[in-house]
């Protein structure tokens, strides 16, 4: 039996989605008046304790999300050598040379929301837990803009979150509470970092359901479409306005669920995705991915956003515990049981890991996991090589004919 690549069925947009540009709208305008409303900005890296900084009152800014946006809008190709000029190998985060680039040159996708750039940082605030990578992309602007850049350095590769760790880290967190209150110009109260977890926790619980949604079949929802209906997740968590737009998702996705509406019509294979997105080629992707009438219904990095630790009751050490807690930080034996239990969750068929060349970090494939997880799980494996933001890192030619194969080769399973 062979696998035919035909037109991709026509498939039925999310209606929330509509409500999506508002609300990302509505965060990056908030940003942009920061200054004159007299808001302090903190940068923050995305799984960093950004309830913390919330509840001092900052606006709190993702440059990794900015990063996202400069692969998705291609306009990475352009910018990332202007860092490698400026001594940034092209071998590292392309996320860092895309957005030391678009300083460099002037040009961001924020431009077209009527910002002039990324707001200028009161102090820039980086957890380890991912990758050195962030700390490395903070103190550039700490020393480009005199700033102060604090950070929290998480251990990685944890197998047990053993009490000595989640100590450390949570006193970590919160040494940093009198140096940011000195910038902020403002105390901490206790009782607004637990409102804002309570909201950060209610995001995260509302995110992990829009994302179970797709354990149906047919799934609901993509990969491709969650890489998109993430934003609220990373850069407003703590906040009221994810929570009214995640609960408008999910109960539109609950129905659709309930009606078996497909996200790929004729559903036969279901994939997980593990690693980065390559951001510049999402739609060419989820086509031939479409065509295939096969969905990738599951990702570790969609997920990368959801943390159950969170505890308004223990506000330090449960942020300490959920940041430690995620994917990319833990040990190869916690990752691998996290993905046998997503592909008993999400009946998959197939993982697709993404070699993404300058992320060691969030690239699994590079020592022996899909063997090993091959030979537990009996389902067939595919590496593409490419990489988040650089396309010259990525084949397309060389992925569709993958892809196309790997698929054929399920259909004939
Ligand atoms: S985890 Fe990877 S993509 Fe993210 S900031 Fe670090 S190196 Fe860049």
């Amino acid at each position: 039996m062979t696998t035919q690549t035909t037109t991709a069925p026509e498939r039925k947009d999310l209606e929330t989605t509509k409500k999506m540009r508002a609300v990302m709208g509505g965060y990056f305008q908030e940003l942009g008046k920061g200054r004159e409303q007299g808001k302090k900005t903190a940068w923050c890296t995305s799984v960093g304790p950004a309830e913390l900084l919330r509840a001092l009152g900052f606006n709190v800014y993702f440059p990794e999300n900015h990063g996202a946006m400069l692969g998705a809008s291609r306009m990475a190709g352009d910018l990332i050598p202007l860092a490698n000029a400026r001594g940034f190998s092209p071998e590292i985060c392309s996320y860092l040379t895309s957005d030391i680039g678009s300083y460099l040159k002037g040009q961001s996708p924020l431009q077209k929301m009527g910002l002039s750039g990324p707001p200028k940082p009161d102090v820039l605030l980086f957890n380890t837990n991912q990758c050195r990578d962030v700390k490395d992309w903070f103190q550039f602007y700490a020393r480009e803009w005199n700033v102060p850049c604090l950070g929290v350095h998480s251990p990685r590769a944890l197998g047990t979150l053993d009490e000595p760790i989640i100590e450390d880290v949570a006193r970590q967190i919160e040494a940093l509470v009198p140096p940011l209150e000195k910038i902020a110009g403002q105390k901490l109260d206790p009782a607004k970092l637990r409102e804002i977890i309570t909201l950060s926790r209610k995001c995260t619980d509302l995110w992990k359901a829009v994302l179970e949604t797709c354990a149906n079949v047919p799934a609901p929802m993509t990969f491709f479409d969650g890489t998109i209906q993430m934003g609220p997740a990373v850069v407003l968590r703590g906040t009221q306005v994810a929570l009214d737009y995640y609960e408008a998702l999910l109960a539109e996705l609950r129905q659709r669920a309930a009606e078996a509406v497909p996200a790929v019509p004729g559903e036969r294979f279901r994939i997980y995705w593990e690693g980065m997105p390559v951001w510049g080629k999402l739609r060419d992707l989820s086509t031939q991915f479409a065509e295939l009438q096969t969905c990738v219904v599951a990702s570790t990095y969609c997920n990368s956003w959801i943390f159950d630790d969170l505890d308004p009751a223990d506000p330090f050490r449960s942020m300490a515990r959920a940041y430690c807690n995620i994917f990319i930080c833990r040990s190869e034996d916690e990752k691998e049981a996290y993905i046998e239990r997503m592909v008993a969750k999400f009946k998959i068929n197939g993982i697709l890991y993404h070699d993404a060349k300058t992320c060691p970090n969030n690239s699994n494939n590079r020592y022996q996991m899909p063997e090993r997880l091959d030979a537990k799980l009996r389902i067939p494996h595919l590496v593409i090589n490419g990489d988040l933001n650089d396309l010259r890192l990525y084949s397309e030619e060389q992925a569709r004919t993958n892809i196309q194969a790997f698929v054929e080769g399920l259909a004939q399973k």
